[in-house]
């Protein structure tokens, strides 16, 4: 930077050298920064100018100045430009997740679809949703650097064959690039689209980076329709060569039984999700079981024995992948009893070392979780290294928390669901 000193060069080194001094600090002087970036102040000052044509940057008055005069003027990094979208297109609601150039959540929001709705029209509903919350905050959304959409699959079912990678990929890898250009015209931006459980597990990461919590290795498990999961590992996602790593679902858990679509058999989804616990449970639905779960003994057999499965299958996983965090979500998770049991098992069954500091956590149960993973997989305006900060979001309505289905609306800044 000496060489900057005297001529107030604006180089790529000043503008980093002050978007991470932003970061770090917050909002600052002018003179902050000179301090903070051993920069000269002509080239602060002419770094910043750039950076306010750009609109990276943005000028506010001091309200906390306490001295005589007029109050200075601080910078911060601009929360009216969006940078960084995640979505997710879930199977019956579709949600989006929206940063600045700092990382926090700007705006999210989530709405119920169609289960049955192709991905492409979900790609439109949720492009809609966006443009028009964008217009009501009078967000900026010409400069998204970077989209990533999640989507579920791939599912590599193919009856009657187990050969080698099959069409249902195929298909669903133009489903997907479909999608992508859907978000591509209109945004303009460069898209990526992934599995939305794996974006899960990296939402998780997020929340509770944005609550200070160092956590780089977590593994997050979904016991629902289906079973699925993501793994952080050394605070980045593993998606595998095939999109597929934490599909913990397909762990065989009875090399006997029978035989799933994934071509493996007695797959730990055939017994735990939850078409298989309603059927052991004899129930009629989800509330039926969960009336039934503390006092009827065929329905708490039922979640004893899926969650024992589960615990089972976890254990493997923790000794392979030793995580800090165990996050579990899903409705079968969410029964009475089962993530308790599922824990009991898993540290019976686990090596010690994988088990010791071992936390077990339910997963966030609102509908942004995916979408925020999404933005937090496209976020680092400074190379990617720097963790997602989602610590408020604009609510602009139809944001849901709470258990899935339960809707709440607010309007105006309100604290992100997860963030207690
Ligand atoms: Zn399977």
């Amino acid at each position: 930077m000496a060489r900057d000193r005297e001529v107030g060069e604006v180089t790529g080194a000043t503008v980093t050298a002050i978007l991470e001094a932003l970061l770090t600090r917050g909002p600052s002087t002018r003179a902050n920064l000179t301090a903070d970036t051993g920069l000269s102040r002509p080239t602060v000052s002419r770094t910043l100018a750039l950076l306010l044509r750009a609109g990276a940057v943005e000028q506010v008055k001091d309200v906390n100045h306490g001295g005589r005069g007029r109050p200075p003027h601080l910078v911060r990094l601009s929360s009216r430009r969006a940078d960084t979208l995640g979505v997710e297109l879930g199977r019956g609601h579709i949600a989006f997740a929206m940063t600045d150039i700092a990382g926090s959540v700007v705006l999210a929001a989530a709405c119920d679809t169609k289960p049955a709705s192709s991905l492409v029209e979900r790609a439109n509903e949720a492009l809609d949703l966006l443009l028009a919350r964008a217009r009501d905050a009078r967000i900026d959304l010409t400069k998204i650097r970077s989209v990533v959409v999640g989507t579920p699959g791939p599912r590599y079912h193919n009856p009657g064959s187990r050969s080698g990678i099959d069409v249902s990929l195929a298909r669903l890898s133009r489903e997907r690039a479909l999608v992508a250009n859907v978000f591509t015209a209109a945004l303009k931006a460069p898209v990526a689209v992934g599995n939305n459980t794996r974006y899960s597990a990296l939402g998780e990461m997020s929340r509770r980076r944005a609550a200070g919590l160092g956590v780089d290795d977590l593994v997050y498990l979904r016991v629902d329709e289906g079973i699925g999961g993501g793994v952080v590992s050394g605070g980045e996602l593993q998606a595998g060569a095939w999109d597929a790593a934490g599909e913990m679902g397909h762990i065989s858990v009875d090399a006997d039984g029978p035989a799933c679509f994934c071509g493996g058999r007695g797959c730990l989804e055939l017994v735990a999700a939850l078409p298989a616990v309603l059927r052991a449970a004899a129930a009629r639905d989800l509330d039926d079981l969960r009336d039934r779960a503390t006092w009827d003994p065929a329905a708490m057999a039922a979640i004893v024995g899926a969650a024992s499965a589960t615990g089972r299958v976890v254990a493997g996983v923790l000794a392979v992948v030793n995580p800090s965090v165990l996050v579990i979500g899903g409705s079968v998770a969410s029964l009475p009893g089962f993530l308790e049991r599922v824990e009991t098992v898993t540290r019976a069954v686990a090596p010690q070392w994988a088990t010791l500091g071992l936390l077990v956590e339910a997963a966030a149960t609102d509908h942004l979780l995916g979408a925020i993973g999404a933005a937090a997989a496209g976020y680092g305006p400074l190379g990617g290294a720097v963790p997602l900060v989602a610590q408020e979001v604009a609510v602009a309505g139809d944001v849901r928390s709470g258990p899935r289905g339960a809707s709440t609306a607010s309007n105006g800044r309100a604290s992100l669901p997860f963030r207690t």
